[in-house]
């Protein structure tokens, strides 16, 4: 069973989906169990898709970086 801990860690593999199928099972078995990390994951995903729909040229690292970091600490 994955702990929480695992979970942040590998939300962006996930969310990508450069995941395998089983560790992408035993992630969503833990989301179905867990709503802290359903919440953790959604407002992960969000935060990314808020990102990609900037404009390219808005778009520099130092944003992406603080966007994910004040989502990764909303939990
Ligand atoms: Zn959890």
């Amino acid at each position: 069973m994955l702990k929480c801990k695992h979970i942040t860690e590998q939300a962006s593999s996930y969310i990508d989906g450069e995941m395998g199928f089983m560790q992408r099972l035993k992630f969503r078995m833990h989301l179905a169990l867990c709503k802290h990390c359903k919440r953790f994951v959604d407002n992960f995903k969000a935060g990314i898709e808020m990102v990609k729909r900037l404009p390219r040229n808005q778009v520099d690292k130092d944003k992406i970086d603080a966007t994910l970091r004040r989502v990764r600490d909303s939990k």
